[in-house]
């Protein structure tokens, strides 16, 4: 019996709450174990490529899947790296260590290849079908193969085995099926077939399976079953079949497989394009905020192939700031496969690329909102912020770009709406896009300020957030229709003649009065002054200048 040696203790509680909590479906396990094997044959791809006594001769690679009922057991065999002894005790002894994430890290900046692995939890998935997990091994280059083997939490072992080829195999053993749970099914031939099809279709290389066919006509009683091997996938990256082809289950599977995220995304947009520029894109907006997005440790970016292969983890060139939560891949054969990072900034190709991506996210979330409002309302509700900041940044050089794409909640809807909205319904006479701001929609709608413009009947829309009115300030107007807070000294809603009439003479007769308050206020405000502004409440604050009340509380709150 082989020594037994103890899993860190946070590993125990990691590895169960992996096992009940990030998996949803039991099946994924397979398509973890693929990855990982497509993953070790990628490492000798790579190692080819800068190695010259090595060859990669293609049809030497395969993964290669069994499964035996009898024995309950369930096999992926490789023909990959394989790995040493150090490499199992670190890669499979360490839950959350990845050693394919550091083999990428590694190898940054050149050509690196299609390696799917990064978070180090993957392999443990298998736990959720199988009671034991054997992996045989033999890496590149060595003369001793190892058995690793482990129950789950309790720890594993390691002891030296006979294995002919370098690669590694791994073996379930599959669980007995209890009351709710099926497990029996991860031991028929068509059922995994289906699962490698659905989420290993485009691994590039071949999954193999023995297909049992019947050599024999229906009369010929001797006949026995023939096996014959088959390879199951298709291999052709999805980015790279029609769009015809493919289903929105095809593209979610796509987004978890590459782990762009955990949740599900709100939306995809392939493109394909094919003229003087040739690229394929597949883009993601993410239903849920990354955890990290709003702090320094997110990155943005999209991965980029040169040809099926690639050459960087997140090229940020390929995204503007104010669209950075969008995941996702860009596939162009123009670019050349050892080109550096510096090089990149520079490619008139990529920045073509990266212009087109752009105009097409942006059109994409045009027509979200048009489409489907509920959807870009819960897209709305994670990134608007960010479309805000994308205004007032860089002196508002994308202001056209992104203006569309801004809701506001209106005084008269009482939901979210766009400026397009907003200026639609404006009755002929209103002159301005009025807004009002404060902390909530409760306080702002009990703002005196606000009195008169809804008197007259105009929408308002409510500023909640510090940047609101930065963005508009920004965007100065919109379809020709300037910005004016309710709180602005002139509102520009005209007075008639009686009207004015009726204020001159009451300015006339308080002109002491107002003296007396300003003076009383102490130089606190500029100006006392009948107004019209007000219907219930007898008295309001206005700002003179282009700085509102809100906004200056903001400056001053920052120092400036
Ligand atoms: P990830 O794939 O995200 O790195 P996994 O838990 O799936 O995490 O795997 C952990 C590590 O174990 C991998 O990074 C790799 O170094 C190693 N590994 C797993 N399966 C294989 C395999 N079939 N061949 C070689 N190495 C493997
Ligand atoms: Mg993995």
């Amino acid at each position: 019996m082989a020594m037994k040696t103890e899993f860190k203790a946070e590993s125990k509680r990691l590895l169960e709450l992996m096992i009940n909590s990030i998996y949803t479906q039991k099946e994924i396990f397979l398509r973890e174990l693929i990855s990982n094997a497509s993953d070790a044959i990628d490492k000798i791809y790579y190692k080819a490529l800068t190695d010259d006594s090595l060859t990669f001769e293609k049809d030497n690679y395969y993964i290669k899947v069994s499964a035996d009922k009898e024995s309950r057991t369930l096999r992926v065999a490789d023909t990959g790296i394989g790995m040493t002894k150090e490499e199992l005790e670190n890669n499979l002894g360490v839950i959350a260590k990845s050693g394919s994430f550091a083999f990428k890290n590694e190898n940054e900046l050149k050509d690196g290849h299609d390696i799917i692995g990064q978070f180090g939890v993957g392999f443990y998935s298998a736990f959720m079908v199988a009671d034991t997990v054997t992996v045989l091994t033999k890496a590149l280059g060595s003369d001793t193969a190892y058995k690793w083997e482990s129950e789950g939490a309790d720890g594993y072992t390691i002891e030296t085995v006979e294995k002919d080829e370098v690669g590694t195999e791994i073996i379930l053993k599959i669980k007995e099926n209890t009351e709710d749970e099926n497990y029996d099914e991860f031991l028929e031939d068509y059922r995994l077939r289906s699962i490698i099809k659905k989420y290993s279709d485009f691994i590039r290389y071949p999954i193999k399976m023995d297909v049992k066919v019947n050599a024999a006509s229906e009369d010929d009683k001797e006949a026995v079953d023939a096996t014959e091997v088959q390879t199951v996938n298709s291999m052709v990256p999805i980015w790279r079949k029609n769009k015809s082809e493919l289903t929105d289950e095809d593209y979610e599977n796509f987004y978890q497989e590459k782990h762009y995220g955990f949740d599900k995304p709100l939306k995809y947009i392939h493109i394909k394009v094919d003229g003087t520029l040739r690229y394929n894109a597949i883009l993601y907006i993410p239903e849920n905020m990354p955890f990290d997005y709003y702090s320094k440790e997110y990155e943005k970016g999209l991965e980029l192939y040169s040809n099926g292969v690639l050459i960087m983890n997140k090229c940020a060139d390929l995204l503007p700031d104010y669209f950075s939560f969008v995941k996702g891949m860009v596939d162009s054969e123009d670019l050349s496969l050892n080109i550096s990072r510096e090089m990149l900034q520079h490619d008139r190709q990529l920045k073509q690329i990266a212009k087109n991506i752009k105009n097409k996210i942006k059109s994409e979330l045009v027509k979200l909102m048009k489409d489907d409002r509920e959807k870009y309302q819960k897209f709305y509700e994670s990134f608007g912020r960010t479309l805000k900041f994308g205004i007032q940044s860089d002196f508002g050089m994308n202001k056209e770009d992104l203006q569309d794409l801004l809701m506001f909640y209106s005084s008269k809807e009482k939901k979210l709406v766009s400026l397009d909205e907003y200026v639609a319904g404006m009755p002929e006479e209103q002159k301005y896009i009025y807004y009002a701001t404060g902390e909530s929609y409760k306080r702002i709608a009990k703002l005196p300020q606000t009195e008169l413009v809804a008197d007259k009947g105009y929408e308002i829309l409510f500023f909640t957030e510090d940047i609101d009115e930065f963005a508009i300030k920004t965007l100065m107007k919109y379809k020709d229709k300037e910005f004016k807070s309710v709180s602005s000294g002139d509102l520009g809603i005209e007075e008639d003649a009686d009207e004015k009439a009726k204020s001159e003479e009451e300015r006339s007769e308080n002109k002491e009065l107002f003296a007396a308050m300003k003076e009383v206020l102490g130089g606190k405000v500029t100006d006392v002054r009948v107004s019209k502004r007000l219907k219930s409440h007898p008295v309001c604050l206005t700002a003179e200048g282009e700085v509102s009340i809100e906004m200056e509380k903001i400056l001053q709150a920052q120092g400036l």
